[in-house]
């Protein structure tokens, strides 16, 4: 997603650029670190909100302008997403 943002946005000549590197790595390196890894749901909807502020937003604004793109580049990949967030996140509403 974050690679879709770039070169849509960033044009940058490598990809991606800079920035994006930045979020892209900090994306993972949180990834691994996140208490609840299987368990886990989609971002959005982790109580713990892993990723600085500042961050955090700059993923918000791409995943806000990327999300709804997804479904034209990776349907599955969107709808499992989706599936995802609310299987377990109504789960969780019913403990
Ligand atoms: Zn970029």
């Amino acid at each position: 997603m974050i690679m879709i943002y770039c070169r849509r946005f960033h044009k940058p000549k490598v990809m991606p650029c800079e920035r994006c590197q930045e979020l892209l790595n900090y994306a993972l390196h949180r990834l691994t670190l996140c208490p609840f890894q299987e368990g886990k749901t989609t971002c959005g909807k982790c109580r713990i909100h892993c990723y600085k502020p500042e961050i955090r937003q700059e993923i918000q604004k791409v995943m806000r302008i990327v999300g709804p793109k997804m479904l034209l580049y990776h349907p599955m990949l969107a709808i499992y997403h989706l599936l995802d967030g609310f299987r377990k996140s109504a789960k969780k509403s019913i403990k």
